[in-house]
């Protein structure tokens, strides 16, 4: 990009000395920031239409979290398993009440989470039934982390190079395809779970509909195949309810969150139902770092605030008016807006050799910091209480670059 500043650039040199090149970095050093205003190295100012992908769920810095937070390090910071810590508990009993389940386990990441998922799953099932009952059927276009079991279990081809040996078990079928479900269980006595992600995130917003969801539920039910909802992305009110699964009227045995809870530390859980709540006893699986009491103070104060009815209804009504405010560009390099709460995507028009990322930088260049998703979709994941203003501010740019 032509105008990098000294300032970012020699950081980024800096950076680029010592670290791995593992991502492809839009060239600017972010060095502090405000609710979902962000400024860089150069003091040059950006509207946050990201959240760290989907994480600061209050913004930058929000007082309340960062209180919550420093009252719990003024105590202690860290300490093991081995002992109890009350901070985990207290987050535990809210999360595990508004997801309506029985019991958490708390590690660090999404990935982490969902490899938690998968050996839950697959005990429940080695409990019961004994070998060869371990295969987990997930979605073709889903994403579920970046470990070798859950790039495994990502049903996108690109994902499934260089690493070989894989873990084995897990297969893929179609989203919204009853009837490839239905032939899958048919044919096979092997399968233990199917894990569906809610709302396909990293492949371009990708909504699912609440027919073949319940249809899904009720045909594991019948099987005592487990139904575990990845909602890393989807979890803690990004979509305007506090989790995904409550559109579809149905419970998972197994939901994972991770990315919004921590409100931007590291975070991340398996839940479960009562039918599961002793599958993993002492031994059977353990985290360092899982539930830290500093994290989880934050975690807790994300959650009272982002779960209350008030709460949900503005980021519904917000996540409308973004929508609606887009629908008016009239813009010709718009093919379709999929959208849930503050989970948005834009299906953009691609001229021959154009990316989506071509847009995401013109926008940055712009003060406008979104993400992508898929081949041609802009993702927009703001923190849940950005302000209108803030929206006003970012959509102005949006609408220039489209
Ligand atoms: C981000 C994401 C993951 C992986 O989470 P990490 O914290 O990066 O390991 C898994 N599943 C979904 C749906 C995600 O969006």
């Amino acid at each position: 990009m032509a105008d990098i500043t000294k300032k970012n650039q020699e950081l980024i040199n800096f950076h680029d000395e010592y670290i791995m090149g593992t991502y492809g970095r839009y060239p600017i050093v972010l060095v502090e920031g405000k609710g979902s205003t962000l400024k860089d190295a150069d003091g040059k100012k950006y509207i946050d239409f990201t959240s760290g992908i989907g994480v600061n769920s209050l913004g930058a810095c929000n007082d309340n979290w960062i209180a919550a937070i420093t009252a719990q390090l003024n105590k202690i910071q860290h300490i093991s398993n081995y002992y109890y810590n009350d901070a985990s508990a207290k987050l535990a009993e809210k999360l595990v009440k508004l997801a309506n389940m029985k019991k958490v386990f708390f590690g660090n990441s999404g990935a982490e989470a969902n490899e938690g998922a998968i050996k839950l799953a697959r005990k429940y099932s080695f409990d019961k039934y004994g070998e060869g009952r371990g295969v987990i059927l997930t979605l073709k276009d889903s994403f579920h982390g970046r470990t070798m079991a859950t790039l495994a279990a990502t049903g996108q081809s690109i994902f499934h190079n260089y690493f070989f040996p894989f873990p084995q078990g897990f297969r893929f079928i179609e989203r919204n395809n009853i009837e490839e479900l239905k032939i899958e269980i048919a044919n096979n006595s092997d399968i233990c779970a199917v894990m569906i992600e809610p709302i396909q995130g990293e492949s371009g917003i990708n909504l699912i509909c609440k027919e073949y969801i319940q249809e899904v539920y009720k045909i594991c039910n019948e099987n005592d195949i487990l139904l575990i909802f990845d909602e890393i992305q989807t979890g803690i009110s990004r979509t305007g309810k506090v989790f995904a699964h409550e559109y579809f009227e149905i419970e998972p045995d197994i939901a994972t969150v991770a990315k919004g809870l921590g409100g931007g530390l590291p975070i991340g859980a398996f839940l479960c139902n009562e039918k599961l709540e002793k599958t993993l006893d002492a031994g059977k699986h353990g985290s360092t770092f899982g539930g830290n009491p500093v994290v989880c103070a934050g975690a807790l104060e994300v959650l009272n605030t982002v779960s209350q009815p008030e709460f949900l209804s503005e980021v519904n009504e917000k996540g409308g008016y973004i929508v609606d405010k887009i629908k008016n560009f009239n813009s010709s390099s718009i093919i379709e807006i999929r959208q849930k709460g503050l989970m948005i995507g834009l299906q953009l028009k691609l001229k021959n050799g154009e990316a989506p990322k071509d847009y995401a930088k013109k926008c940055l260049e712009n003060g406008l910091l979104v993400l992508t998703a898929g081949e041609d979709v802009l993702r927009f994941l703001p923190p849940l209480n950005i302000s209108y203003d803030e929206i006003d501010a970012g959509l102005k740019v949006l609408e220039k670059i489209l």
